[in-house]
């Protein structure tokens, strides 16, 4: 098997304003917004993304992901 590509899992609002005003945020931030289950900017509901192919994610379980196969560091 060859050597699996790392990636992480992000937390965005699908909003393109939100996930602009997210783009700035500090990793502590970051992490943060992670624990958040509605966007702070608009109240939508969050989505997970693979932050290496930007596809949604329906589990917050997943080792590997399942559009680009990445493995998820964490
Ligand atoms: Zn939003
Ligand atoms: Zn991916």
């Amino acid at each position: 098997m060859s050597e699996k590509k790392k990636a992480g899992v992000d937390k965005v609002c699908q909003e393109t304003d939100c996930a602009e005003k997210m783009v700035g945020l500090t990793p502590e931030h970051k992490q943060l917004f992670k624990s958040f289950t509605y966007c702070p900017y608009c109240a939508e509901e969050m989505t997970l993304i693979c932050n290496n192919c930007h596809e949604q994610l329906t589990s917050a379980d997943f080792k590997f992901c399942p559009w680009c196969g990445s493995e998820f560091a964490d």
